[in-house]
């Protein structure tokens, strides 16, 4: 049976043509040297997954920065979406580019992780993209970070979105006790899963998939578990990479990020999820009505009760 491996890359782009104000690539420029250097790691990359026809491969990009700025992730997107042993490719970016792109690609493989950021684009512009993104078939998830001055931007988000469209948000952890009980129950309306993310799952000795069924690669071609085990498992270019992949227990005290807490089994994403844990799409999206959001928050609940800290 072909091996099936999600796949996070992160090659060494870190430039975003946005300034959010809480983020270290905030106008951050690189040099022609250095987007050189991330374009060649990349193309290497799509070469090596085109050549993995053994494989059944879902492809998340992550950069630190913006990628969909540049032509060369366009590109990458419109290719991997063509190969027909890979069965999901998407990215993490913000919307802010050009869209004519699309039209290349094969609608059917391509998803959108899509993030508003209220403080450098409007609700009205950045529904336009989505509507875009939708009709041109591509599926795709919607997202924000729970900042408390946004909320209302928030909720208007979620009401203005076409209702089979998931707006998750993600929780600003950097700040402790930063919500009050009545803040989550608030957010929970907007997104049943909320406080999913708002956990920091602890996770030190617990079985996770990472280094299995789902890894994360560097533009060098490194392959790690994860993005927050900085250990080095192997090496993608080399030929015997899959050698590399194991289940593990995890090394770090808890897992705090949606790409990383997807992976533990205890918190059943693959059951929320339905196969789309990768571009973020839950099974159910249809969450306009009270009762089944609160099913929806209920049924959180009871994973976050039948997943208590692990003894350290
Ligand atoms: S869009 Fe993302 S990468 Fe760019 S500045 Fe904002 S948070 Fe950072
Ligand atoms: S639990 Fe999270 S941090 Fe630990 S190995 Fe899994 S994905 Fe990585």
């Amino acid at each position: 049976m072909a091996l099936k491996l999600q796949i996070l890359y992160r090659g060494p782009l870190s430039s975003c043509n946005y300034e959010c104000n809480y983020c270290p690539f905030a106008k951050r420029h690189e040099s022609a040297a250095e987007l050189k250097h991330d374009r060649q790691c990349l193309e290497r990359f799509v070469d090596w997954v085109a050549a993995q026809t053994d494989c059944e491969l879902s492809i998340l990009f992550t950069p630190w920065g913006e990628g969909l700025t540049r032509r060369w992730y366009q590109q990458a997107l419109v290719r991997i979406s063509q190969f027909a042993h890979v069965r999901r490719v998407a990215i993490q970016t913000n919307l802010s580019c050009s869209l004519d792109w699309l039209g290349e690609a094969n609608a059917q493989r391509l998803a959108l992780w899509c993030t508003f950021h209220p403080t450098q684009i409007s609700r009205r512009e950045f529904l336009q993209q989505c509507q875009m993104v939708a009709d041109r078939g591509v599926s795709f998830s919607a997202g924000v970070v729970g900042l408390q001055e946004n909320f209302e931007e928030i909720e208007a988000l979620r009401a203005e979105l076409p209702s089979h469209a998931y707006l998750w948000v993600n929780a600003f952890k950097d700040l402790p006790d930063y919500y009050t009980d009545e803040q989550v129950a608030r957010l929970e309306q907007v997104d049943p899963l909320f406080r999913l993310n708002l956990t920091n799952h602890p996770s030190l000795g617990a079985e996770c998939v990472a280094g299995e069924s789902s890894v994360s690669i560097d533009g060098d071609g490194n392959l790690r578990r994860c993005h927050f085990v900085s250990g080095v498992l192997g090496n993608i270019y080399g030929s015997d990479w899959q050698a590399a992949l194991s289940r593990r227990a995890c090394p770090n005290l808890s897992c705090d990020c949606y790409i990383g807490y997807v992976n533990l089994p205890r918190l059943q994403h693959d059951n929320l999820f339905g196969g789309r844990v990768l571009e973020r799409i839950p099974r159910a999206t249809h969450w306009q009505g009270i009762h089944d959001r609160q099913q929806a928050i209920e049924k959180v609940n009871a994973i976050l009760q039948t997943s208590p800290p692990l003894s350290v």
